[in-house]
């Protein structure tokens, strides 16, 4: 029989494919809207495809497992060493190698309700047990999660901003909750969308390390990058757990395109400054049509946003899959009235926003 933890699992709900709707509906795929996964709807830059495209004679060969040039660059963008970062297959991966070094059954993992899916599904792996602990204004309560620590506690997981809520937390909350949780608990800040937050008082996890050993912080090439399919992450933390991590990790995990890709990403500043762009005129597009067609929101600093209907969001959600639009149910987060939809391009986001007035009607 299977271990007690992955027998008590729910696989995790990505986003509905692309051609499986596209199929369903009889549509040419190209018609189908997608804003599901919190995607880059820029899509891949001219300098990725063609790194993509210079790297292609070397996949007969193993990547480097060891990441060198991807550290360096890293380390050199982010001013940190080499020897402080882990990369990931994602930064799923890199959260999955944290679960992995620290639980077992006799164990503890802290998550906020409504937070990211993969902390409970990583727990649950590996059979260590849950403390969930109530959300304060869709965000995490972090009064109520340093006071609820106990000897158990192996691991933290505070996702800053928030997915799907895309609550944040501020320099000063995230200082004093750091400074009231024992050493000996791991804090993993996982700032999958650090590069899309604008707000003066969202702090750097990176800046926190020095002062806080037991601070992991997980960053992304998904989201602001652009390289979601390619499957690359890392975390920044003490020399000493980047070294528990990699004896824990698979000998390959990041694939060679993704190493040379996120190389290239990390200079081309300007794909970055536009993903930026992009994202903050389209949160703002988003917000005054969802206003003007009566609707709440949870305000949102990363590139998705939580719609309140009032109802269950299911009926709606499936409406909106028949006006083949895409967006994500948020039901298995303990938010069944909610929907999250992505940030678009201006003209996805029209069309979203057509097909909900009509699903409305
Ligand atoms: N953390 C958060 C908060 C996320 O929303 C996501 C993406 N859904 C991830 C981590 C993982 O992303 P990836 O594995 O693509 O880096």
């Amino acid at each position: 029989e299977a271990n007690a933890g992955i027998l008590g699992l729910q696989p995790y709900q990505a986003g509905k494919p692309i051609e499986e709707l596209a199929r369903e509906l009889g549509l040419d795929p190209q018609k189908i809207i997608k804003l599901a996964s919190n995607e880059n709807p820029l899509g891949p830059s001219p300098r990725i495809i063609a790194t993509l495209e210079a790297a292609v004679t070397e996949v007969s060969r193993y990547p480097d497992g060891n990441g060198f040039a991807l550290k360096q660059a890293l380390a050199e963008h982010l001013d940190v060493l080499p020897e402080q970062i882990t990369l990931g297959n994602g930064s799923n991966d890199v959260l999955e190698l944290i679960a992995r070094t620290y639980l077992n059954p006799n164990t503890a993992a802290m998550y906020s309700q409504h937070a990211f899916a993969v902390y409970p599904l990583a727990t649950q792996a590996c059979g260590a047990q849950h403390q969930c602990i109530p959300a304060i204004h869709w965000g995490h309560d972090l009064e109520a999660m340093a006071q609820a620590i106990t000897e158990h506690t192996r691991i933290v997981f505070i996702a800053n901003p928030n997915n799907p809520t895309g609550t944040w937390l501020s320099e000063q909350q995230i200082h004093s909750f750091l400074a009231q949780v024992p050493a000996s608990v791991i804090v993993v800040l996982d700032e999958a969308y650090f590069e899309y937050v604008e707000e003066s008082l969202y702090p750097n996890g990176l800046s926190l390390l020095q002062q806080y050993p037991n601070l992991i912080v997980t960053r992304t090439f998904s989201k602001a990058y652009g390289l979601a399919g390619l499957r690359v992450g890392y975390s920044v933390s003490s020399v000493e757990i980047a070294d528990l991590l990699n004896r824990v990790r698979q000998p390959f995990n990041v694939n060679i395109m993704a190493q040379v890709c996120a190389q290239e990403a990390l200079a081309d500043e300007a794909y970055l400054q536009q993903s930026r762009a992009l994202n903050r005129a389209g949160l703002i597009q988003l917000e005054q049509e969802i206003r003007a067609l009566g609707l709440e929101y949870i305000p949102s600093v990363g590139n998705f946003l939580c719609i309140d209907f009032k109802q269950d969001a299911l009926p709606i959600y499936q409406a909106l899959l028949r006006e083949g639009v895409i967006v994500r149910p948020v039901a298995a987060y303990q938010m069944p009235h909610h929907l999250r939809v992505s940030v678009g391009t201006e003209a996805e986001n029209q069309g979203f926003i057509d097909a909900l007035t009509r699903v409305l009607e």
